[in-house]
């Protein structure tokens, strides 16, 4: 395209439609031109070396899966508005695989019968559908997206182990193969489950994860369940007092309207856990962690409806707090624990309390991190500073352990006759984001620069004007070929203006160009990309620099 398309919302997704990588056919649906398909199966390369190096097997399993597999895990439920789901002709229900645990766990009770036959490595580069609620930044946020994902089979923990530490190796290497400049990040399972997970994440001001990264120590967490030291504050105003505050419910309107800084108010939020409502109180300057919620009490776990507030609270949200509730269980933040004089709701509307402080105002059950970090808060191992940054996840780890293989039976014969239950872990890459993350870590105002090893091509050659060049540039082509070098040729009838720019924006690596030193020296161009250098070499000492880069790599 010679214009930005309009509808581009990150550097990624203008140059993919730019470049001419991909086209969007619907929301969060692409089709992959030849460019944008060449890189995608360059990076799938790199990943199966590297899973068959760490002993995975390639599997190549269905996207259309019964819904008894997920009825028996509990997914069918869960997963919620993010499972395509569809009915044959017959009426059975079944949905497009938005990931594989189920169909790899029936498989293995299908074919696993003993110690013998673990450990295993299943792993597959296969279509995966989701039906995200908000699709975006072209391929990075896709309904429809290319992942590898691979699934470990251990007989205990050790084992699981093993296997998780073999992927984080092995993915260490793929994304650095992949010339990304990365890092790995504590997690959460989400729909997975609660086991131990890490995320691998590249720095990127488009990606939509949020991670907090101690810039003394090597403390990294997914910002949604981080951990981190608030600043402290005292407060002298130790008597409860109940004061008006008519028509104001936020901490914003609380704070300025009783001129107090908002760490002085206590926000009190009431959930339902499995129609049993708890209490939940956050400090005024912070938000509450849904992600730690959700992983301390469990997925059923909600926030109560106005309704439910009123029946329990008498009052409405924005004026309720922990004075005065009976048979119900308050949880704290952390930030409450040995502090005092604290402003929250009265449990009366336009009624606010000062000076309330736990364990003399009400009971407090338990005392858990349940906010947000933010900035100002300090490393909870160092004391270091915290930074915040944005990110894209482009690889998730995760210990599932008997999760899946409890849920649907899949167990394995010891050494004395017994049957245990087979224990798991799982793993996935995003082939797309790799793609997106290297546009937007290396892109520069001429276009994409692709770190070589998946560029499309790794040469593109540029014979200038006359049909003399074109035949020498054609034979040069040819040359390379024959090295088994990926290389491009531009016989297009352009401008070399044209041909330049296009070059530059599709990011091909290194560019020969055949033009008048050619005719007068016999020399031609080369011009590295990335560094914007341009040297002049024969025909052989260029054929001897461009074997050596690409055997580099
Ligand atoms: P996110 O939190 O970004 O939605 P996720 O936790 O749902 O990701 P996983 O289920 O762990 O992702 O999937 C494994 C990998 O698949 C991710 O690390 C990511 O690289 C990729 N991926 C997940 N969802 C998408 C999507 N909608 N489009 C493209 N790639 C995706
Ligand atoms: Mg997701």
């Amino acid at each position: 395209m010679r214009e930005n398309p309009k509808e581009a919302e990150t550097t990624a997704h203008r140059l993919m439609l730019k470049a001419g990588l991909v086209r969007m056919l619907g929301a969060g649906i692409y089709s992959y031109l030849p460019l944008g398909w060449k890189v995608l199966q360059n990076i799938a390369t790199i990943v199966r070396e590297e899973m068959n190096r760490i002993g995975g097997v390639e599997f190549f399993l269905p996207v259309l899966s019964p819904s008894d597999i997920w009825e028996e895990s509990g997914r069918w439920d869960s997963f919620g508005d993010e499972l395509f789901r569809l009915k044959d002709r017959k009426g059975r229900s079944l949905c497009l695989s938005p990931t594989h645990e189920e169909i790899i766990t029936h498989l293995a009770r299908q074919n696993i019968k003993s110690y013998k036959e673990l450990p295993q490595i299943w792993y597959q580069i296969q279509t995966k559908f989701r039906d995200e609620p908000r699709p975006r930044s072209a391929v990075v946020r896709a309904r429809q997206f290319i992942m590898k994902d691979s699934y470990t089979m251990d007989t205990d923990e050790d084992g699981l182990n093993r296997s998780y530490n073999l992927h984080f190796e092995a993915y260490t290497k793929i994304f650095t193969r992949c010339g990304l400049d990365f890092f790995s990040v504590e997690a959460s399972g989400g729909v997975m489950g609660t086991g131990k997970s890490e995320e691998f994440m590249v720095p990127c001001a488009s990606g939509e994860d949020r991670v907090v990264r101690c810039t003394s120590c090597n403390y990294r967490a997914n910002l949604v369940i981080s951990d981190s030291k608030p600043v402290e504050f005292k407060s002298e105003d130790l008597n409860l007092k109940e004061v008006s505050t008519p028509g104001k419910k936020t901490v914003e309107e609380v704070s300025s309207f009783l001129k107090v800084p908002s760490h002085r108010l206590m926000k009190s939020l009431l959930y339902t856990n499995n129609n049993k409502p708890i209490f939940i109180l956050i400090r005024g300057d912070y938000e509450a962690a849904e992600e730690k919620i959700k992983r301390h009490f469990g997925e059923a776990i909600r926030q109560a409806t106005e309704e439910e507030i009123l029946n329990t609270c008498k009052a409405d949200a924005g004026f309720i707090g922990p004075v005065g509730l009976e048979n119900i269980e308050i949880y704290a933040d952390t930030a409450f624990c040995k502090k005092h004089g604290f402003i929250t709701g009265a449990n009366k509307n336009n009624y606010h309390l000062t000076g309330v402080t736990p364990e003399r105002d009400f009971k407090v059950k338990e005392y858990i991190d349940l906010k947000l970090s933010h900035r100002g808060d300090r490393c909870i191992h160092c004391n270091g500073e915290l930074e915040f940054i944005n990110a894209i996840e482009v690889g998730h780890i995760f210990q599932l352990g008997k999760k899946y293989s409890i849920s649907m039976g899949a167990t394995f014969g010891t050494k004395d006759g017994a049957r245990l239950p087979i224990v798991m872990g799982s793993y996935g890459i995003g082939l797309e984001r790799i793609m997106a993350s290297a546009i937007e870590t290396f892109a520069d105002s001429d276009g994409i620069c692709w770190p070589l090893s998946i560029a499309p091509f790794k040469v593109i050659v540029v014979p200038l004007d006359s049909k003399e060049l074109l035949e020498a540039a054609l034979n040069i082509y040819k040359k390379l070929l024959q090295e088994g070098i990926e290389v491009l040729l531009d016989d297009r009838d352009q401008t070399p203006g044209v041909k330049f720019k296009d070059a530059d924006l599709i990011g091909i690596p290194f560019r020969i160009t055949v033009g008048e030193r050619y005719r007068e020296k016999n020399k031609v161009e080369l011009y590295d990309r990335r560094e914007k250098k341009t040297v002049y070499l024969s025909l052989e000492d260029m054929q001897r620099r461009i074997g050596e880069i690409c055997s580099r790599e």
